[in-house]
């Protein structure tokens, strides 16, 4: 990037928020996926203004841009492939509005998730999306990836969430959707069409999100399987049943291994499954669901069925699943993780072919899953210095997402298509669906500067 271009970025954030050394860049070049692309400038704005100026003369000098939230990206979303402006929205962080009685918050993107949630609680309030990296990942993250998590089985997804936006377009123009809009209701869903852009239709600069009530009781509990068809006939038949549980996740026997032998919880090692199941509601009816889901693990034939007595057993209960992903670095430096869906009664069936493609490729997966919403998460472990079972890893992944394609599922559940997942593109969608992709993207973006060569092939 020309040296003039660069002194022109500095003098709109101030010296204070912009980063040209070697090992800042190389630190902007990651986000958690596997790849590596260096930016040439990196830039703290701290004001929707700072924002509009950087894309305009962005557009001006033909320089790419990437916008960036907190870097935890799994698909390579945030990485800057061509160069050019990292635009991390980390010092946009005012909660600028928390609104009880319409129950809604008007955030700048920066602010993480964690945070947000922590000033709702006292007032009785939650965001419901918590992907599992909410203590840093930014609401602008969310809402660029439609980020899902634990509880998405019963309170959906970020796009579920989300009222209104405001957006910088390449060039610097400044849009506004959904409630933030004057004549909202006279508008198509343009709030949706940003929800999942990944950064390629423009920088979220706020967002207006909708707040979800603080249940008034909560049950917790864990049900152990001798088998993984055991396990997914118990997630079928309590959805069937009419029961919609806030969290429920599955856990193979891998990965109940990797997270026994690290924190020695007591898993029978003979377990093939584990569900473990959060019911939320009103304290007279909640007990009525809790003993429908027992019985349900009985006729099932779950050998152990624990229910959390209170809130030390309830975290006790869940430190297995949020240590899943720690626990696997005792195993391999190094994990891809995909997160393909399938339908949900298909679970069983495509985690018994993901065990496969380890056999088949003499790799080490261990499998989480969203069950409630078949939502799978196979870890892929490899050392990051072999290159030959890198390549294995590539190949039962592009397996993996065949299969899952076949059965009627997709790509992606929540992680994004990002650099990793655009390869496969053309298996889940029709030639005239990537096309009209491609004429939205152009029509907001006609010069293709902002995090060009994700999602789509341009
Ligand atoms: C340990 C771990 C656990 C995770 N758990 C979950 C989970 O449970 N559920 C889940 O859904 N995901 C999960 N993720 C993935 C990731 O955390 C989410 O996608 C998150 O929403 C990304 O937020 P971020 O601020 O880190 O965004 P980044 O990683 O910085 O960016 C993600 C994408 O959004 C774009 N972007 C970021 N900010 C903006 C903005 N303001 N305007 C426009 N585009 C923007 C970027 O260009 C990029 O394409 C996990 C990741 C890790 C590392």
């Amino acid at each position: 990037m020309q040296q003039s271009v660069i002194s022109k970025l500095k003098s709109i954030v101030g010296k204070e928020d912009i980063l040209t050394s070697k090992i800042s860049r190389e630190v902007y070049s990651y986000d958690s996926s596997p790849f590596i692309f260096e930016p040439d400038v990196v830039l703290f704005p701290e004001s929707l203004e700072e924002v509009v100026e950087i894309l305009q003369i962005a557009e001006k000098d033909a320089v790419p841009v990437v916008p960036r939230g907190a870097g935890t990206c799994l698909s390579g979303g945030a990485v800057p492939l061509n160069g050019g402006i990292s635009l991390v929205l980390t010092k946009m962080t005012k909660i600028l509005e928390v609104d009880t009685v319409n129950e809604t918050a008007l955030v700048e993107a920066g602010v993480p998730n964690l945070t947000l949630q922590k000033e709702l609680q006292p007032v009785g309030f939650m965001f419901a999306p918590d992907p599992a990296s909410q203590k840093v990942a930014t609401i602008g993250g969310n809402v660029a990836e439609c980020a899902g998590g634990i509880k998405g089985v019963k309170y959906g997804v970020t796009k579920d969430h989300v009222l209104g936006l405001e957006i910088v377009l390449a060039g610097g123009t400044v849009i506004h959707t959904g409630a933030l809009a004057p004549a909202e209701r006279f508008t198509p869903d343009l709030t949706g069409i940003f929800s999942g852009s990944e950064g390629t239709f423009g920088v979220i600069t706020k967002c207006l999100v909708k707040l979800t009530k603080n249940p008034e009781a909560v049950r917790t509990m864990m049900a152990v399987f001798g088998s993984l068809d055991q396990a997914g006939e118990a997630v079928s038949t309590i959805i069937a049943r009419g029961i919609i549980p806030t969290t429920l996740e599955i856990m193979d026997k891998n990965q109940l291994r990797a997270v026994d032998d690290f924190l020695h919880l007591g898993f029978p090692r003979e377990a093939e499954a584990v569900l473990l199941l959060e019911v939320d509601g009103y304290e007279v009816e909640i007990d009525r669901q809790v003993d429908t889901i027992s019985g349900i693990f009985q006729e099932k034939q779950a050998s152990s069925v624990q229910r959390a007595r209170d809130d030390a057993e309830r975290e006790k209960l869940w430190l297995a699943r949020r240590s899943g992903n720690g626990a696997l670095g005792r195993i391999k430096p190094a994990y891809m993780v995909q997160d393909v869906t399938v339908p949900r009664h298909k679970l069983p069936e495509m985690l018994r072919f993901v065990s496969e493609m380890s056999n088949k490729y003499n790799i080490i997966i261990t499998q989480m899953a969203h069950a409630g919403d078949g939502n799978l998460h196979p870890h892929l472990l490899y050392e990051p210095n072999d290159t030959e079972e890198y390549e294995r890893v590539e190949k039962a992944s592009r397996e993996i997402f065949q299969k899952a394609i076949d059965m009627e599922g997709t790509l992606t559940g929540e992680h994004g298509i990002g650099l990793e997942k655009l390869p496969f593109m053309k298996m889940q969608f029709t030639q005239a669906d990537l096309n009209f992709m491609e004429k939205v993207k152009r029509a907001l973006d006609p010069n293709l500067s902002l995090n060009r060569g994700k999602v789509l092939e341009l």
